[in-house]
């Protein structure tokens, strides 16, 4: 789908075709998008918000044009619901930091889950740390998938928030965020979603799925690095202390105290990414066009496709057989360790991620060091998953 688009897949690495299977880990650009970044910094670049001048309304005028689009793509009430972070990390530690700042004290607890990405676990035990809360977990079962049915038995009159991702990117597992939220909210308790793996994958409803945080990144779906999003509902963006003080945070600052600004502004301290915006509107935009259930059914063929050939491989295990997965699979052949097959898979020009993927609990649950990781994007093909079970077999015999 749409390859010609994307320039970097004509690479070759040791004189091979580059097959790159590391979506989970960050996509590969558009040219659109790179085009983008280019005519922003080659014909408007300028600080955005405080000018007068006709390249800073410019720029502002784009930046905010960009956040209705994201206002619209994740289905948000307010366009100032969108806050502007690096990346789905700095926004799970501004809700965990802004909101713990708040809300938790001493004895309150926080439910994640086991299958977290570590940022999705160590901001929260900053917290707990700080404020003397605790943290609870929800485990997952065999399958990887979340047992849910548990959840109520964690809850306690304690639970200040839920934290859990939308989508395992060490499992491919789509957790049932939606039950998790209804849960919750029987019990007043938020939920904040990690939707870092699932925005690219499938289409997003903030308002429909009632959560009252959603984070994420734009180099996960196909927009530059470094620039990514804090969604929040209004009643909590107010509530909230900021995050990071710093310019454009504030209404009115003396020595002896400073106001802070409307939303979004209170939790957007400095001058912002204005370029990497642009760019995740255009990369939206993009994906709009081709159309997000079409990409989301089309990397479940290649899916299904890649687990039913993988599996042919001898003393091949997959880790995540949940049914419903986005395009993630994790797995390990024999007593193969993950880096030695990562290696010979990459000498073949096929680019896999090996390792715990920053979810050592996942590890921990099955006792194995780490996993090979391959996952697709719209832009990879059923011959380069052919090529990549060659791949695998070869180095299975060079390695046994
Ligand atoms: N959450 C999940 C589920 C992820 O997969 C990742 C990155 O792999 C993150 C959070 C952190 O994203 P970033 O490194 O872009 O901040």
């Amino acid at each position: 789908m749409n390859r010609e688009d994307f320039h970097i897949l004509e690479e070759k690495v040791y004189k091979k075709p580059l097959i790159y299977l590391d979506n989970a880990a960050t996509t590969q650009k558009p040219q659109v998008v790179i085009d983008a970044l280019s005519d922003y910094y080659s014909t408007i670049n300028s600080n955005i918000h405080r000018g007068v001048h006709c390249l800073s309304q410019k720029a502002t005028e784009e930046f905010e044009i960009a956040r209705k689009t994201i206002q619209h793509f994740i289905h948000a009430e307010h366009d100032y619901e969108i806050v502007f972070t690096r990346g789905a990390t700095e926004s799970i530690n501004l809700v965990a930091a802004s909101f713990g700042r708040t809300f938790i004290h001493e004895g309150d607890e926080i439910i994640i889950s086991e299958m977290e990405h570590h940022s999705n676990i160590v901001p929260w035990q900053f917290l707990c740390e700080d404020r003397g809360a605790q943290l609870k977990v929800i485990p997952f079962n065999e399958e990887g998938m979340l047992c849910v049915s548990q959840l109520e038995s964690l809850i306690s009159p304690k639970t200040k928030i839920i934290a859990v991702t939308h989508v395992s990117n060490t499992l491919g597992t789509i957790n049932p965020i939606k039950e998790i939220i209804q849960i919750a909210h029987q019990h007043d308790i938020p939920v904040m979603v990690d939707g870092a793996q699932s925005v690219a994958h499938c289409p997003i409803d903030v308002q429909d799925l009632d959560c009252d945080f959603f984070c994420f990144s734009g180099h996960k779906m196909y927009a530059p690095m470094g620039i990514g999003v804090m969604y929040g509902k209004e009643r909590w963006l107010n509530a909230m202390k900021p995050y990071q003080g710093g310019g454009e945070m504030i209404s009115n600052v003396t020595f002896e105290k400073t106001t802070y600004n409307d939303l979004p502004f209170k939790f957007e301290a400095g001058t912002p990414a204005v370029g990497d915006v642009i760019g995740l509107r255009k990369a939206i935009e993009y994906m709009q066009q081709i159309g997000i259930a079409n990409i989301a059914s089309y990397e479940n063929e290649l899916l299904q496709y890649g687990t039913e050939k993988l599996l042919q491989i001898d003393g091949l295990r997959i880790f995540g057989t949940a049914p419903h997965k986005a395009a993630v699979i994790s797995f390990l052949v024999g007593n193969i360790h993950p880096y030695d097959m990562g290696v010979l898979l990459d000498h073949q020009g096929i680019a896999v991620r090996t390792g715990h993927h920053c979810t050592q609990p996942i590890m921990t649950h099955f006792n194995i060091p780490g996993t090979v990781r391959a996952s697709f994007a719209l832009y990879n093909t059923f011959e380069e998953i052919d090529t990549l079970v060659a791949g695998v077999a070869r180095a299975k015999e060079m390695l046994q």
